[in-house]
């Protein structure tokens, strides 16, 4: 039997190189739903090719667009418009597994509808994560979920854990994530002021949507995957550590308490953990590359400068204090990101916003998606106020 999927921001990086793998293997999938926010045109080239039988759109208007054009075109599948759509198909009954990569805070509730609805669910979208952590942990283990991680690290670090979950605590020292050091590694910490959107998309090793771009370049997205991280795999924050491995070659690496190390290697490629995800236990062709020893070079580790990527500490930081401070993080950085993608904000002041909403939010531990979505719309407001004064 077939497995049914939804894929959650198909038109993105991530969705459209999950569509890549799927088509590698259509007698193991098939693709259930599709959903993105406004390039119309190419969901609309996914449903004519993959047929799913539901897709759903971010805005009405969107919605209506593409349920114009499907059915110009004679495309059999339905565009939901209920305002509880993305969860509708991540929950459905007939879904066997979901892909959740949407970009930012957006992604929590579908995921949550997933977790709860018992899917195996693969988590590109590790914002969800970080908004909400303890809730999305307990509703993936009242719901009987299958949480596997796709980001391309906590991947590696699954696949370097014992099957036990139950025996990680008593084996695992720490874990190493490792980290590219993005496009400004070497950058003096004193130009960081005139970097460009363009500079800071242009990824040494991947192509990326924008926002995990700009997060790769101030290394917020390793802040937020050390946070990840703590929830995933129940660790202290203490025991995660990062490293930076500019070849990204080594995906990640876990120290046991004997002092050995396992590491998950690989073309840095991300339809290697999409597949890995789709198919676990099993192994599946993702259509990466192999790697090949006899042309690599040599495989080099530094630490993270503090002084060109402040941001990276912020992780240990928010998960020492009260547990809505990984939101308030997450909503600050999500504002900053997209106030300097617009040009409203410098590089080097994304740093900021994110340290002066810290400051500015009380802490909180918000006990309900309500309350966790009000704390996300408090940080966005404070994130703007901040951002529109250092604009000014
Ligand atoms: P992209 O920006 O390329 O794609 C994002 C997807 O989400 C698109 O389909 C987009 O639709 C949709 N979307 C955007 N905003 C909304 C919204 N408000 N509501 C519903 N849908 C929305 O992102 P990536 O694929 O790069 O990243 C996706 C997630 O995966 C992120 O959380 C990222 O951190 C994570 N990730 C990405 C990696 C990568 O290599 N790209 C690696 C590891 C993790 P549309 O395009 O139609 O506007």
């Amino acid at each position: 039997m077939k497995q049914r999927i939804t894929v959650l921001g198909s038109t993105g990086s991530i969705g459209k190189s999950t569509l890549d793998v799927i088509s590698r293997h259509p007698e193991r999938y098939e693709v259930f739903a599709l959903s993105a926010a406004t390039q119309v045109d190419l969901i609309l080239e996914q449903c004519a090719r993959f047929r799913p039988r539901f897709a759903v759109m971010a805005s009405a208007q969107h919605a209506q667009e593409l349920a114009d054009r499907l059915k110009a075109n004679q495309i059999p599948t339905s565009v939901i418009q209920a305002q509880d759509a993305l969860e509708l198909i991540a929950s459905h009954q007939d879904v066997d597994a979901v892909m959740a990569a949407i970009v930012g805070a957006a992604g929590l509730s579908p995921c949550l509808a997933a977790a709860r609805a018992g899917k195996r669910l693969l988590l590109a979208n590790k914002e969800a994560l970080v908004v909400g952590g303890a809730m999305f942990m307990r509703a993936v283990r009242e719901g009987g979920a299958t949480l596997l991680p796709i980001d391309s690290e906590h991947s590696a670090i699954f696949q370097c854990l014992p099957e036990d979950p139950a025996t990680w605590a008593q084996r695992v020292d720490s874990i190493l994530l490792t980290a590219s050091g993005g496009p400004f590694r070497q950058r003096s910490p004193e130009t960081l002021s005139a970097i460009t959107p363009e500079q800071a998309c242009a990824h040494p090793n991947f192509s990326m949507g924008r926002k995990i771009s700009v997060d790769s370049a101030t290394m917020m997205n390793k802040a937020l995957e050390v946070i990840e991280a703590r929830w995933l795999f129940d660790l202290a924050p203490e025991q995660i550590k990062v490293v930076i491995h500019p070849q990204q070659i080594i995906h990640s690496m876990v120290q046991f308490k004997d002092a050995s190390i396992l590491a998950q290697l690989g073309t840095p490629d991300m339809r290697v953990p999409i597949a890995c995800g789709l198919a676990w236990p099993e192994r599946i062709e993702s259509g990466a590359s192999r790697l090949d020893f006899g042309a690599l070079a040599a495989l080099t580790f530094e630490d993270a400068d503090a002084r060109r990527f402040p941001g990276l500490h912020l992780s240990w930081h928010a998960l020492n204090a009260a547990e809505g401070t990984t939101a308030v993080l997450n909503a600050a950085n999500e504002v900053a990101v997209d106030a300097f993608l617009s040009r409203r904000l410098r590089f080097d002041q994304i740093h900021a916003v994110n340290l002066a909403t810290l400051e500015a939010v009380p802490s909180s531990k918000p006990d309900s998606l309500e309350s966790l979505l009000d704390l996300d719309a408090q940080a966005r407001q404070a994130a703007a106020n901040v951002a529109a004064t250092l604009a000014a």
